[in-house]
């Protein structure tokens, strides 16, 4: 409630600023994020500078109560044009801020257009807001990262030779419901054998064999907020080379966080793990980039790139991700969130399990 009477502050000062009547809020995660309502994708909010609605059908009508209890509910569809162009002329209602960073062409021409009011977009308005988390969202996200560190230790004795990466996956995705996360806060990765030398690969039906290197990339989505964090684990001895690479890479991934100062900009602590992994002759095998913010989205601002400019600042919650792929060979990635708090000082969000090589 705090956090949404903060979040409410800002549109309203933003309206205030540009002169604007009515903000339009219409993406999922904005609507979630500017009132609490999870019926994800079936609510517009209308918010003006001494009221809010919230534009919702009959499944929600208890939910939208429950939930954004100081929107006034508007009953009928979110897209009912009708609907919201009523409550525009009856609110007197001129100029409106609506989502140009989300909406989809078609809704745009089919329904912004034809509100008949002068439309301006928010920009980066809810974004800048996102990335800087409140004491309540950290505590959200770190909440949803030990409930996954979790998931993923009881899944540690299904890792064997045989077992395909879907089953892998599965029970991995099984262990974090069980435990009460509203789903995976994305597919679950899971990149074996050679296959882990695609970062991305999300799991597979291949079979994982004895001296595979396997790379899990997860998380839970949990009242809202993501985990997101990386193991690659062996099934068997892994080569010497798969084991000298996965030292350079939490080699890599310490320094980072060691090296961290604060007024840091992403781009600095990228090179800090970038220098080490370039530094043992892999550099071309690390291609994307150190980190990026998470929140609501999975992938939510911060850039931790060599294009990252912005300074990394208190309350930023974003992953250190380095990774070394080889085509043919394998790869290894380890990733955990961090945030930064008071006085500047980076903090771990993952507790772990354990960062050394582990061979089941
Ligand atoms: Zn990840
Ligand atoms: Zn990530």
């Amino acid at each position: 409630m705090e956090q949404e009477r903060r979040v409410v502050t800002v549109v309203r000062e933003f309206l205030a600023e540009k002169q604007y009547d009515a903000i339009i809020v219409s993406s999922w995660q904005n609507v979630y994020y500017c009132s609490s309502f999870t019926g994800y994708g079936d609510a517009l909010l209308l918010i003006t500078k001494d009221k809010k609605f919230i534009i919702t059908d009959s499944r929600y009508y208890v939910q939208a109560e429950k939930q954004s209890g100081d929107y006034e509910l508007v009953k009928a569809g979110a897209w009912d044009r009708g609907a919201v162009a009523d409550l525009i002329l009856r609110e007197n209602i001129k100029k409106v801020a609506y989502e140009d960073l989300a909406v989809l062409y078609t809704m745009y021409v089919n329904f912004f257009e034809k509100l008949g009011v002068e439309l301006f977009g928010v920009g980066d308005l809810f974004l800048r807001s996102r990335v800087i988390k409140t004491p309540e969202e950290i505590a959200k996200v770190e909440a949803a990262c030990d409930l996954a560190s979790a998931a993923l230790e009881r899944t540690f004795k299904y890792i064997k030779a045989g077992i395909t990466e879907i089953e892998l996956a599965a029970r991995l995705e099984y262990e974090m419901r069980k435990a009460g996360a509203d789903k995976p806060s994305f597919d679950t990765i899971i990149a074996s054998g050679v296959r882990g030398s695609m970062p991305h690969g999300t799991a597979s039906t291949k079979v994982i064999e004895e001296g595979d290197g396997v790379t899990i990339d997860f998380g839970a989505f949990c009242d809202g907020m993501c985990s997101d964090m990386t193991r690659t684990v062996f099934v068997g001895e892994p080569s010497a080379e798969m084991r000298k690479i996965y030292e350079i890479v939490k080699e890599a991934q310490q320094t980072a966080i060691d090296g961290y100062k604060p007024g840091m900009k992403g781009k600095d602590m990228d090179k800090l793990a970038r220098d080490v992994i370039a530094g043992y002759g892999y550099g071309e095998y690390f291609g994307h980039s150190l980190g990026h913010g998470v929140g609501i989205d999975v992938h939510e601002g911060v850039p931790v790139s060599q294009r990252g400019e912005q300074v990394l600042e208190k309350g930023m919650i974003f992953s250190v991700e380095p990774g070394i792929y080889v085509p043919g060979l394998g790869g290894v990635r380890i990733e955990d969130l961090v945030t930064i708090g008071d006085n500047g000082k980076l903090r771990m969000i993952t507790k772990a399990p354990v960062r050394d090589l582990l061979v089941f």
